[in-house]
C-alpha cells in the first residue's frame, strides 16, 4: 500500500532531469516510451548558456541536442531524459496501478507508527474528511520527504549544512519567449551580474512554461509577486507579458540522515538525503534507494532475505547519498563563484574591451561548469563497497570519477552494459531474482552455485553468454548480478564453497 496526503497533482515541477541510470531502471520496467511521450518537447535543445541577460551579452554556453536527438553514451543503453516532476510522477503512477501488488491511495496522510517486533501499525488520516483508521503492515518506509515525519518519529538526525541558500522558484507561462531575445534557445541560463550569479531559469516543457528561480543566499528573504516579477523582467531584459503560474519559496541544503532506517521502518529519497538540485542528482539518488530497498524487502519477506539483508541498505545507499549531496554543493560553488571571484566591471561593457574580457571569463566559467553538465561517473559510477552483501574478488577499487566512467564488473559495481547480437542489453537480464552470467562457449559449471542457492530459496537464473564484448567487460567467466543490477560476486570458476557466496548475498 503506498499513501500520499495530497491528491497527486505536482503544483510545481521541481526536478526536471531524469538520470541515466533512472532510464535504466525506467528500461527495466518497461516504461521507456512513457517516459519520452510524457510532455516533454523533444526537440527542444538542452544547451546551458552563461548571460548577463537574454537580450544581453552572452559569456559561454554548453551545446546539447535536443532530447530527440542525443544519443546514449556507450556505457548504457539509455541516456537520460527531460521529463520534470509533473510528468515523471503520472508516469509512476500508471506503473505503479499496473502492478497488482500495489494499492495507491491518495488524500491519505501517515498520522503516526508504532514499530513493534512483529510489524508496524500506522495510523492515517483520510484528509478531505479528517476521518482517521490504523493499518498493519510488515514495514513501513517513509519517502515522505524533507520534512519526512517517519524520520522525525524515527528520532534520526540529518548532518551537514541546513541552508545554503534560501531560493524561490516561479513557474511562469510565456508562449514564444524565444522571440523576445536574440539568443539561441537553451534549457538553462544562468544570470550572471555585477554582483555574481543571481539567477537561473529552466525550460520546464520545452514550449511556453519556465522555471525562473531567485537563487538568494543564507539570508531568508520573503519575496512580494511584484519583486520576482521586476527580478524576471530584469533576466529577459526587457518588459513582456507573463503569467506567474506558481510560486515555492525553498530552502537549498545539504543533509544526510545518519540513520536510513530502524528494524521494520526505514527512510528513502529527499527523506533520507536533501541536496542542491545543481547537477540533478536528488530524485535520481532517491530512485536508487528505492532500488536497492525494495529487492530486499522482497526478499525478508519471501523468507530467503538473511539478517543483514536490511541493515545493508544504510550500508550501501547512505555513502552514495553522502557523495552525491557534496557534489552538488560543490557544483553550487562553481556556479556562483562570480559572487567571490568577480568577472570584473568590463565584462559589461560595450565595446572591443569589453568583448575580450567577456571572451575571457566566458571561457574560463565555460570550462569550469563542464564538471555539473558531464557528470555519468556519479549516475553510474556508484560503488557497494564494504557491504556484507558483496563478495570482494581481491581487485582494487576503481578511481571515482565525476565526467567519465570506465564500466566495471568489480562485485559492488554496476553490471555493466553491452549491446548482445539480439539488439538487447545485458542490463535487460537484471531485474528480477539473482542472474548468474556465465561467458564463453565452454563456460565453467555453475550446477554448485544453482543448488547452494536452491537449497536458501533464493531466485536465480542461470544465463550463458557468447559474445567476445561482453566476455571482456566482465572480465570473468561468471558474474553473479543482484536483482538490482550490481555485481555480487565473480570468479572464473565456481567458488570453492558456494553456500557461503550464496549465504553472504542473501545477507545471512
Ligand atoms: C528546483 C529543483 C530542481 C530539481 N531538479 C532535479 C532534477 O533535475 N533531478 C533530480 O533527480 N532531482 C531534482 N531535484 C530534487 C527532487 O525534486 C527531489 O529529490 C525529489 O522530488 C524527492 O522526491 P521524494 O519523493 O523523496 O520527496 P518529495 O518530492 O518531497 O515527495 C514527498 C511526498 O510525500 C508526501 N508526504 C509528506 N508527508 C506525508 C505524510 N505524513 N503522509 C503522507 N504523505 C506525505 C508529500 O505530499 C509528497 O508528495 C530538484 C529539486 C529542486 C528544488
Amino acid at each position: 500500500m503506498r499513501i500520499e496526503r495530497s491528491d497527486g497533482v505536482i503544483k510545481q515541477a521541481k526536478m526536471d532531469m531524469v538520470g541515466i541510470r533512472s532510464m535504466e531502471f525506467c528500461r527495466r520496467w518497461g516504461i521507456v516510451r512513457w517516459v519520452e511521450e510524457a510532455g516533454y518537447n523533444r526537440d527542444y535543445p538542452q544547451d546551458c548558456a552563461w548571460v548577463t541577460c537574454l537580450n544581453g551579452y552572452e559569456f559561454g554556453r554548453e551545446p546539447f541536442a535536443a532530447p530527440s536527438r542525443e544519443q546514449p553514451p556507450p556505457q548504457s543503453p539509455q541516456k537520460r531524459e527531460r521529463c520534470p516532476q509533473n510528468f515523471f510522477d503520472p508516469v509512476l503512477r500508471r506503473f505503479a496501478e499496473r502492478s497488482s501488488h500495489v494499492r495507491l491511495q491518495y488524500d491519505t496522510e501517515l498520522v503516526d507508527f508504532v514499530e513493534q517486533d512483529s510489524g508496524v501499525v500506522a495510523a492515517l488520516r483520510n484528509t478531505p474528511d479528517g476521518s482517521t483508521s490504523l493499518v498493519g503492515a510488515d514495514y513501513l518506509v517513509g519517502a515522505d520527504g524533507g520534512a519526512s515525519r517517519v524520520r522525525q518519529k524515527l528520532g534520526i538526525a540529518m548532518k551537514g549544512p541546513p541552508a545554503l541558500t534560501y531560493t524561490t522558484n516561479v513557474i511562469f507561462r510565456c508562449e514564444n519567449l524565444e522571440s523576445l531575445h536574440g539568443k539561441k534557445p537553451g534549457y538553462r541560463f544562468i544570470f550572471i551580474g555585477p554582483e555574481g550569479t543571481w539567477a537561473t531559469l529552466v525550460a520546464i516543457n520545452g514550449r511556453d512554461q519556465w522555471r525562473f528561480s531567485l537563487v538568494g543566499d543564507d539570508n531568508k528573504r520573503t519575496l512580494t509577486e511584484d519583486e520576482l516579477r521586476r527580478a524576471i523582467v530584469r533576466a529577459v531584459g526587457r518588459e513582456f507579458d507573463f503569467e506567474i503560474l506558481s510560486v515555492l519559496p525553498w530552502v537549498r541544503r545539504q543533509l544526510v540522515a545518519e540513520h536510513y532506517g530502524s528494524s521494520r521502518v526505514f527512510i528513502a529519497g529527499d527523506a533520507a538525503h536533501l541536496t542542491s538540485p545543481t547537477g540533478g542528482f536528488g530524485m535520481n539518488t532517491g530512485l536508487q534507494d528505492a532500488v536497492n530497498l525494495s529487492w530486499k524487502l522482497e526478499a525478508v519477506i519471501n523468507g530467503w532475505g538473511g539478517p543483514k539483508m536490511l541493515p545493508s541498505y544504510e550500508i550501501e545507499q547512505r555513502p552514495v547519498g553522502i557523495r552525491n549531496v557534496a557534489e552538488a554543493t560543490d557544483n553550487l560553488k562553481r556556479m556562483l563563484s562570480p559572487r567571490i571571484t568577480s568577472p570584473g566591471a568590463a565584462v559589461f561593457e560595450p565595446g572591443p574591451k569589453g568583448d575580450a574580457a567577456r571572451i575571457e571569463f566566458g571561457n574560463r566559467y565555460t570550462e569550469m561548469m563542464r564538471r555539473e553538465w558531464y557528470s555519468i561517473g556519479i549516475h553510474l559510477g556508484y560503488v557497494y563497497e564494504g557491504s556484507p552483501l558483496i563478495v570482494p574478488d581481491g581487485t582494487p577499487r576503481r578511481e571515482d570519477t565525476v565526467s567519465t566512467y570506465v564500466q566495471t564488473a568489480r562485485p559492488g559495481s554496476r553490471a555493466p552494459h553491452v549491446w548482445l547480437a539480439d539488439g538487447r542489453s545485458t542490463l535487460d537480464y537484471f531485474g528480477s531474482g539473482f542472474v548468474l552470467l556465465r561467458f564463453g562457449i565452454s563456460p565453467p559449471a555453475a550446477r554448485a552455485v544453482e543448488g547452494a542457492a536452491e537449497s536458501r530459496r533464493v531466485p536465480l537464473k542461470v544465463i550463458d553468454v557468447v559474445h567476445a564484448e561482453a566476455e571482456k567487460a566482465y572480465e570473468r567467466r561468471l558474474v553473479l548480478v543482484r536483482p538490482d543490477g550490481q555485481v555480487a560476486w565473480r570468479g572464473d570458476a565456481e567458488p570453492a564453497d558456494p553456500l557461503a557466496v550464496i549465504d553472504a548475498v542473501r545477507g545471512a
